[in-house]
């Protein structure tokens, strides 16, 4: 009952793009501890997007120990910590030594587009067209598949380990997993089927590597060492915590990011969708125990497996490769405002954009489009324009993509969506949700405590030792003080904003810089 589930606490380790967290929920939901680092972004050409191996696990062990630090101040005692959850931001691709566990390269984030023509040159290869039918993933340059051939095409040190068969690839979670379990001398080298998922290498009916995915990017497994592929909620797949103050905790639970805020948000019953906007902005749609590969331009994926006895959900997915990041620009290359929470209250400086579509497409634009090699662009710029029209435009430009995955959504699954769950850290922006809501036509549903992600994660993690049996016992979870943004513009209104930027999107497309 709820006195008792007040008593057992579950850590979640949240790997973002840009931040590590470590967050103590007890069994009613509740965050009780928390620490935050923010890490560093390596832009090093244009286009590219790196982070550091051994700042990503370090930060994340620095968060560990002072999360646990503020829970043992606050009286409590550190074995109360009965499990641990990991969420993480996906497709990231890492390569490490088998033999010295020594990073090869750094870390290849997910926005990054380095392997914009060698994605070209795949599309045009033999059987590229049958991968998404296995995979759920169209080729672009958001998957790992691509990154890692990049890396074994042009860096010395990654082919040289794979043609001594000493090279390890992991996502984030596996080099964490494998790092918080003390590295080569323990083994831990697993991946949860969500993050596999995004791989491009997994069979998304099957959860398991497949030949022919494998053979189209020309891997070889007896060269190259891939994470065993896992469910998501599992008593002992993960391993346990090797040192620092929650050694001996076992990990139980692992979800990649999108996954972590759809459990989170509890949408466990197919027709319910979550949309996220941190970093990038993901929504994810439950469309049960069959996976439904996307004819409109999304994502299949799996969204949750939580038991080798049981099926895995999938999930239709719209991926939009910049949102908050989007603000941060804002915020650091043209110093607008001086943190991402003022956007909101520039953007209340004036009525509306003033005729000003931002295609925020730095990485091209994602979902439901895939165009590689859009730049971003600001159309319609007077002498008229303000600060406060931009900032307008850089939200509008993540609330006009979603818009445009939900008609797309709409078109695969048959059915229109009712309500849309949100979170992330631009959901904090009051503004940015009711031109959400104005923009879809729909309700938009915030809770009060927006770290579902993290949830997510926790949810998993007690699953695995029984600390909630069904989901039916998380109903109440995070559920006071919701608050809802009801469209206040006519439908009519709306469809003239989404066709100038339907408009604005076709134009920024072929940009050579
Ligand atoms: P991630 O997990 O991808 O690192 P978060 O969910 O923590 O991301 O969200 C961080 C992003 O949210 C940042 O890019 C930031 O610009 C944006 N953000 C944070 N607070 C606000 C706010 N009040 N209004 C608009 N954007 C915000």
């Amino acid at each position: 009952d709820e006195q008792e589930l007040k008593k057992v606490f579950i850590g979640a380790i949240d790997a973002g793009t840009t931040s590590s967290r470590f967050i103590i929920f007890d069994g009613t939901g509740n965050p009780v501890a928390q620490h935050q680092i923010e890490f560093k972004q390596k832009y090093p050409q244009s286009g590219w997007h790196e982070h550091d191996l051994k700042e990503l696990i370090d930060t994340v062990r620095e968060c560990v120990e002072k999360g646990t630090q503020a829970f043992i101040d606050d009286g409590h005692d550190a074995s109360e910590i009965k499990c641990i959850g990991i969420t993480n931001q996906r497709e990231t691709t890492l390569v490490w030594d088998t033999e010295t566990d020594e990073p090869l390269y750094p870390a290849i984030a997910w926005p990054d587009t380095r392997t914009k023509k060698l994605v070209r040159d795949l599309k045009a290869q033999k059987g590229a067209g049958d991968l998404q039918d296995l995979c759920g993933l169209p080729l672009s340059t958001y998957p790992s598949s691509v990154k890692l051939k990049w890396l074994l095409s042009n860096v010395d040190a990654v082919r040289k380990a794979y043609d001594e068969a000493r090279l390890s690839f992991g996502t984030v979670d596996t080099w964490l997993i494998y790092q918080l379990n003390g590295g080569k001398q323990n083994n831990v080298f697993v991946t949860d089927a969500t993050n596999a998922s995004r791989t491009m290498f997994m069979n998304l009916h099957t959860l398991k590597y497949d030949e022919k995915l494998l053979r189209f990017f020309e891997l070889d497994q007896k060269k190259i060492h891939l994470p065993e592929i896992v469910p998501s909620s599992s008593p002992d797949a993960f391993g346990t915590i090797a040192s620092g103050l929650l050694k001996g905790t076992r990990i139980t639970g692992c979800l990649g990011d999108q996954s972590a805020a759809l459990v989170g948000q509890k949408g466990f019953t197919p027709g319910s969708a979550k949309n996220t906007y941190g970093t990038g902005c993901f929504l994810l749609y439950n469309v049960g125990e069959k996976p439904v590969i996307s004819k409109h331009g999304l994502l299949a994926t799996v969204a949750y497996h939580f038991g080798r006895d049981q099926k895995p959900t999938y999930a239709l997915e719209g991926s939009i490769a910049v949102a908050g990041s989007g603000v941060k620009f804002l915020v650091n290359n043209f110093e607008f405002i001086e943190s991402s929470h003022m956007i909101s209250d520039l953007a209340a400086t004036v009525d509306d954009n003033g005729g000003c579509v931002f295609v925020t497409a730095f990485s091209g634009l994602f979902a439901p489009y895939w165009i590689d090699d859009a730049k971003g662009t600001i159309f319609g710029i007077t002498q008229h324009t303000e600060k406060g029209h931009i900032a307008r435009a850089t939200l509008e430009a993540t609330c006009f993509q979603t818009k445009a995955i939900l008609d797309a959504m709409e078109k695969d699954s048959s059915r229109a969506l009712t309500e849309l769950a949100v979170d992330g850290g631009m959901s904090n922006s009051d503004l940015c949700m009711q031109t959400q809501s104005n923009i879809i036509g729909i309700p938009v549903d915030r809770p009060a405590m927006r770290e579902t992600t993290s949830l997510g994660a926790a949810i998993a993690a007690g699953f695995a030792i029984d600390i909630w049996k069904e989901f039916s016992e998380l109903k109440e979870i995070n559920q006071a003080g919701r608050k809802v943004f009801e469209p206040s513009i006519t439908k009519e209104e709306s469809a003239k904003m989404f066709k100038k930027w339907g408009r604005a999107v076709e134009m920024c497309r072929g940009w050579v810089a």
